[in-house]
Order: structure tokens, then C-alpha cells, then sequence
């Protein structure tokens, strides 16, 4: 259903129905340049320096130029935001340009974000600031070296356009930079693009999506039909447990759990206002939108997945019509988070493996950690260091942030290390194997919130050395990296509730 063009934008915005997708192609921008890239994602397609090099690289991912080939189009998804259902959202600024196979015979989607309004814009502008821009980019690349589920990130283009997105800074609007990320991944569907479909009683476009996703990128999947279908949707929900407990185990909050942020394919997509635990705080979001109900805060993420599941299974049940195997799935969740959780946390603590008992000895660090105000990331590295037969709380000094709950939590502290150096002692592990297998599961680099806004400001400036610096960095986020040790450190005091280094709101 067709509505008038918008004046301004000239756009054609519309509900889409009966189709999955709309042919749009990206709007140009006045002076695509190319601010940084990833080799190893510009390598996974294919491509070296010099082809980055090339003026038409940046053209083509600013959107001003197509390829032999591509076909670009936006998404047609729904979702439920803030736990209501939303109705169509779909790609408002996100144009797939097209899809690559690279020479291992791997299936890449190329996808621009900030290219300009789609049939889905509603009433925004289809473009993206500098700013989220670089927030995207960083922490995409990051998140894969870090070694959990996500989407990449190829290129990061400035467009030389202003966009505007605060009216009321100061009195004015405030213009900003704008800028076009290519993001990369074998598939951008979301649970919504099947909610849509569930929500306007198109069954059988429904049915043609989930067969269509499952040959496409779940060709290992056996069995016909029903069954296929079943063992699919069972997938999905182990996926998004195991990409949960990764982000419980490095600290990443995501901070817009909507059923359109999530990945069928269980990988992290959409980063806005995500954010990174400092001092380890449970009931943290860095959603200002977000702050009443603190429904995505850090702690509840794992809830929020599956409630977001139960909604896909919801979604998928006119095809599907077998709701205890849906039920069955949707347990699964549980099961495989718990599993991983386990897992992962023996590994963090150095244990040999998880055994009874080890679940208090988690909770109470938890509350430690909360309590005494300790730094996440900086707590695990350090933990490696213990001589579990002379445990010295002193090692964690730099830990804390606030010297007086150091105090106060000393005794209590020191309690948990000794009975935490106790069971370390019955794995009879060598110490230093013991410190080489944390310091693998435990970052000692994270994109945290503060240092990717100081590589913003400079970025805004012009300068994008910190930006480079820091994608270099978080290529190698668990090893120890001389001369880049400020990159490791705990959040400064100045940081602590300053927007943009702590706090971030969803439009960008
Ligand atoms: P998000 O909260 O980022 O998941 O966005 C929710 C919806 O708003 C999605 O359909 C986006 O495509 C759309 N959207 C967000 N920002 C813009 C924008 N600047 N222009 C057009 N659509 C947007
Ligand atoms: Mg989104
Ligand atoms: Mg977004």
C-alpha cells in the first residue's frame, strides 16, 4: 500500500505485504571517502589493499556506485520493541547491495547501513552519523576477535553530508558527520522478518521463508519437512544461548533486544547503544531510553532471549502446528545456556571443570564484584595472576573503583580468594597452564564505552589514527600488547556518566 511521496525526501513509503523485500537502490552522497577498513573481512571477500585502495572501493560502499551484479534491496521485517509488537519496521536504512562468493565457496551478504531512505525509512532520514558509525564498526570486528557470534563489518565511508539528529542541542540543530558501514554476514534475517509474515496471516509466504533460510544457510540440516522445520527452529535456540553466554562472558551488553535485532542465525547484529561492563553491575544498561525499565540490562539478557525465542515460535506456529515441539525447542534454551554458562565460567575462573558448589563460589564473587565495585575485565586477568597457594588480595588494587568499598569488602574479599585458591588446588593444574587457559576466554581489550568515544571525537575532527589504533588492538584482545596498556585500563573517573562514554540513546 502505496502512500504519497515524502516532500523532503522524495522517498516512497509504504507497507509492504506479500513480499519479503524492496528493490531500492542507496541515494548517493557528495564525497564518499573511505576512513577505515578491516583486512580480514576485505579478505574473506576476496579483496587486498590495493582493491581498497582503488577510488571505486569507497564509491561503491558510500553507496554512489553498484557493481556488475547487484541488485540492492531493503528487508521487509516486523518486531517487538520493548516487548509490544511494533508492527513493520524493516530495513529503514540498511540496502544489501548484493552477495558475494568468495574463493572457499563461502556465501557473503553485503549490506550497507546509512544508504539513504527505503520504503521502510517511516518518517527518518535513512542515514547514520559518524559517530554510531564508528561504534558499529569497532565493535563488530571486535566481537569476532573476541570470538563471539556476529555480524562483520568491512568498511567504514564518510559521505561529506551533514545529517542531523539532535533539534534541540543547545537551541540548534546540531549537524553532524554522516557515514555509510558495510556490515557482512551470510545472512541479515531476523526472527521479525517471520513475525511479519505470522502477524498479516501470509502462512504461506511464512512457510516459504522458513524453508528458504533452512536451504539456504541450514544446508546440514536433516530430515524433510516437519521434522526439517523442527530441527531448525531447535538450532536457532541453541544459537542464541550459545551468543548469549559469550556476551555474559566478555561483558557486552547490546542494549536493544527487539526481535528485529535478532539474528537467525544466532549471530550479534545491530549494535546502537550496546555497551561494555566496567565495574560489574547486573542491573547495567547503557540504554538511556532504556532506564526506567532496565528491560535489556546486562543480567537479564539471557531471559530476554528467550522470551524473544518464545515470540519466534509464536511466529512460527501457523506453519509449523506443533506447538510440543516448539515447547521442546524453546527449552532447549535453558538447557544449552546453563551448559555454556558452565562452561565458560570454569573456564574464566581457571577451574578444571564445573562441579557442584562452584555455582556459589560464582555468586558470591558476583556479589563481591558488585559490592566492591569491581572492574569486569580487569578482575578475570588479574585472577590469573593468584599463587593459589599464597593468595594476596594486594594484586587487585587497580581493580576497584573506589577505594573505600576496597576497604570495606577486604575481609570478605579475602575470604572468597582463599576458599577460590582452595579448589583451584584439588584441579592440581600447573600455574601457569592455568593462567595461559583464562587469559584465553578472559579479554584483557574491550571496546569499552569511553574509548571508543575518545576515537569519535578525534574521528570528528578529523583524525582517525585512533580509530585505526584501536581496530588494530581489539584484532588481538587477549594478549598482552606493550605501549597499549591505557587501552587496558579501568574507565576514568571523568567517563563514568558522561554521555557517550557510559550512556547512549537509540537514535543514531
Ligand atoms: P533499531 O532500534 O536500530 O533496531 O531501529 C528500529 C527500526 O528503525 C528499524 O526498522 C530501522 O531500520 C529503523 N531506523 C532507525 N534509524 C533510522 C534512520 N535514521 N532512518 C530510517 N530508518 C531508521
Ligand atoms: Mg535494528
Ligand atoms: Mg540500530
Amino acid at each position: 500500500r502505496e502512500l504519497p511521496a515524502d516532500p523532503e525526501t522524495g522517498s516512497r513509503l509504504r507497507q509492504v505485504q506479500g513480499a519479503c523485500y524492496s528493490r531500492v537502490d542507496p541515494t548517493p552522497v557528495s564525497q564518499p571517502r573511505l576512513l577505515a577498513w578491516s583486512p580480514e573481512v576485505a579478505a574473506l571477500l576476496g579483496w587486498d589493499a590495493s582493491d581498497v585502495a582503488d577510488p571505486v572501493f569507497a564509491e561503491v560502499f558510500g553507496g554512489n556506485r553498484l557493481l556488475t551484479g547487484m541488485e540492492p534491496y531493503a528487508a521487509c521485517y516486523g518486531g517487538h520493541q520493548f516487548g509490544n509488537w511494533a508492527g513493520q519496521l524493516g530495513d529503514g536504512r540498511a540496502i544489501t547491495l548484493g552477495e558475494t562468493i568468495n574463493g572457499k565457496g563461502q556465501r557473503w551478504e553485503l549490506q550497507l547501513k546509512g544508504a539513504g531512505p527505503t520504503p521502510y525509512s517511516r518518517r527518518a532520514d535513512g542515514r547514520a552519523v559518524l559517530r554510531s558509525s564508528i561504534r558499529e564498526f569497532l565493535c563488530s570486528e571486535a566481537m569476532h576477535h573476541l570470538g563471539v557470534p556476529t555480524t562483520r563489518a568491512l568498511s567504514l565511508v564518510g559521505t561529506g553530508d551533514a545529517v542531523v539528529r539532535d533539534m534541540f542541542y543547545n537551541g540548534n540543530p546540531r549537524q553532524e558527520p554522516g557515514a555509510v558501514v558495510c556490515r557482512v554476514a551470510p545472512s541479515f534475517i531476523r526472527f521479525g522478518n517471520f513475525e511479519i509474515f505470522s502477524a498479516r496471516g501470509e502462512v504461506d509466504l511464512l512457510g516459504r521463508l522458513i524453508d528458504f533460510t533452512i536451504d539456504r544457510d541450514f544446508p546440514e540440516l536433516e530430515g524433510d519437512g516437519a521434522l526439517r522445520r523442527v530441527r531448525w527452529f531447535e538450532e536457532v535456540c541453541r544459537r542464541t544461548a550459545v551468543m548469549v553466554a559469550h556476551w555474559t562472558r566478555v561483558g557486552f551488553v547490546h542494549g536493544v533486544m527487539n526481535t528485529d535485532n535478532m539474528s537467525i542465525l544466532g549471530l550479534t547484529i545491530d549494535y546502537g547503544p550496546y555497551g561494555w561492563i566496567d565495574n560489574f553491575d547486573p542491573d547495567w544498561t547503557p540504554n538511556t531510553t532504556d532506564e526506567g525499565m532496565r528491560r535489556y540490562r546486562f543480567g537479564h539478557q539471557p531471559k530476554i532471549a528467550h522470551w524473544n525465542l518464545w515470540q519466534l515460535a509464536n511466529a512460527l506456529h501457523p506453519a509449523m502446528r506443533d506447538a510440543a515441539a516448539l515447547e521442546g525447542a524453546l527449552a532447549l534454551f535453558g538447557d544449552v545456556y546453563e551448559a555454556e554458562n558452565s562452561r565458560m565460567s570454569a573456564a574464566k575462573l581457571g577451574l578444571d571443570e564445573w562441579r557442584d558448589g562452584d555455582a556459589a563460589l560464582l555468586e558470591s564473587l558476583h556479589r563481591l564484584m558488585f559490592e566492591g565495585e569491581m572492574d569486569m575485565s580487569l578482575f578475570y586477568r588479574t585472577l590469573a595472576n593468584v599463587d593459589t597457594r599464597a593468595p594476596d588480595a594486594d594484586l587487585f588494587a587497580d581493580v576497584f573503583y573506589d577505594e573505600s568499598r576496597r576497604t570495606e569488602s577486604r575481609p570478605t574479599f579475602e575470604a572468597w580468594l582463599a576458599e577460590y585458591a582452595a579448589r583451584v588446588e584439588q584441579g592440581g593444574e600447573s600455574a601457569e597452564a592455568r593462567r595461559a587457559r583464562m587469559n584465553a576466554v578472559n579479554p584483557l581489550y574491550v571496546p569499552r564505552n569511553y574509548l571508543a568515544q575518545q576515537a569519535i571525537d578525534a574521528a570528528e575532527q578529523g583524525d582517525l589514527s585512533r580509530v585505526n589504533e584501536l581496530l588494530d588492538t581489539f584484532r588481538r584482545p587477549y594478549e598482552v600488547q606493550p605501549g597499549r596498556e591505557h587501552f587496558a585500563a579501568r574507565r576514568p573517573e571523568w567517563a563514568r556518566n558522561r554521555a557517550g562514554c557510559s550512556m547512549l540513546s537509540c537514535s543514531s
